[in-house]
């Protein structure tokens, strides 16, 4: 794929991020290592505190995204209210639009081992890369078309079994499109 050349010359470039302002946490005695660390119920170190969005570390992973924050912070009032609800994490997913192309990469984008697959094309202006593990759908990256995106979220977050459509040998636009 061909992507136009960058120009920065004169330009600025500015950017921000999300950091979690864990001071308060830190000085009531909370634990917090790169956020306020929370458990599968979202409780932190103190049992009477939940933690959700920016703030709270689950398993080593900050999400800074909008959609993690609303759906940490519904287990989160849940559990505070006495239900046991666990929080199983969710596929970490970044939609940017690079160079006027869509782009969303999602999950697990590289594989770890031999065990698991990589289905990926370039594929008229896109590029489409799916990742499986035991024939799971684990990641995806999606360039200039991220219609599937939803879909691929969706079957990844319900660990669908594609061992049929690996063993088809289906093109990965073909498969993008079938989502
Ligand atoms: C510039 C920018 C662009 C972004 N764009 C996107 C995007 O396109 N898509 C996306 O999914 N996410 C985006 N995000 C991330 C998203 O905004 C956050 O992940 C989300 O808002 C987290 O929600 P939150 O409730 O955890 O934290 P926040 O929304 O930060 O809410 C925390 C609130 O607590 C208040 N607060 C802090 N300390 C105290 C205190 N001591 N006492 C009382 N109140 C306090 C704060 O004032 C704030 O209102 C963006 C973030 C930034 C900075």
């Amino acid at each position: 794929m061909e992507m136009p050349e960058l120009r920065l010359r004169s330009r600025r470039c500015r950017a921000t991020g999300v950091r979690p302002n864990s001071h308060l946490a830190r000085r009531v005695g909370i634990e917090v290592s790169k956020g306020v660390v929370v458990n599968y119920h979202l409780r932190t170190s103190h049992p009477d505190v939940f933690a959700a969005g920016d703030i709270a570390e689950h398993r080593g992973l900050l999400y800074g995204s909008w959609a993690a924050a609303r759906y940490q912070g519904s287990i989160a009032g849940m559990n505070a209210a006495g239900l046991g609800v666990e929080f199983g994490g969710l596929p970490r997913s970044n939609p940017l639009k690079v160079l006027g192309l869509d782009l969303v990469s999602m999950g697990q984008v590289e594989p770890e081992d031999g065990s698991y697959m990589v289905l990926e094309e370039e594929y008229d202006i896109a590029y489409y890369r799916f990742v499986f593990h035991d024939s799971r759908l684990v990641g995806a990256v999606f360039v200039g078309d991220a219609s599937a995106a939803a879909g691929a979220r969706k079957h990844i977050e319900q660990r669908t079994d594609f061992s049929k459509q690996l063993r088809q040998s289906v093109p990965a636009h073909q498969f993008a499109w079938g989502l």
